[in-house]
């Protein structure tokens, strides 16, 4: 039986933790991805993506970091992930596509 991770719905929070091999912190005391944007913000909740998906996503081991379209990293203790999910389930919204170029 094989492992299948929850999907990434755009929390933002992998990439605020930390740049992926392809980022770059906003400084040395804000970790936070200067590339990583907000898509949208429904009721006010932002759903983010990487702004330099373009460029990396053909990269040799794009697949592996930042692994775009694996899944989600960080489903635990992730607030925006949770008003998301609620979001979707209320039909407020649809299920990000995180995965290349959305
Ligand atoms: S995926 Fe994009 S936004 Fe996220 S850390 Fe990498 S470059 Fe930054």
């Amino acid at each position: 039986m094989g492992y299948i991770a929850a999907p990434c719905v755009g929390s933002g929070m992998c990439c605020k933790k930390g740049p992926c091999a392809f980022g770059e912190s906003i400084s040395k005391d804000k970790p936070q991805c200067k590339f990583l944007e907000i898509k949208e913000v429904v009721d006010s909740v932002e759903v983010y993506k990487c702004g330099k998906i373009d460029e990396i996503v053909d990269q040799p081991f794009a697949d592996i970091n930042p692994a775009f379209g694996a899944g989600c990293c960080m489903s635990l203790f992730n607030d925006n992930r949770k008003k998301i999910l609620a979001l979707i389930h209320a039909g407020r919204m649809k299920l990000p596509h995180c995965s290349p170029r959305s």
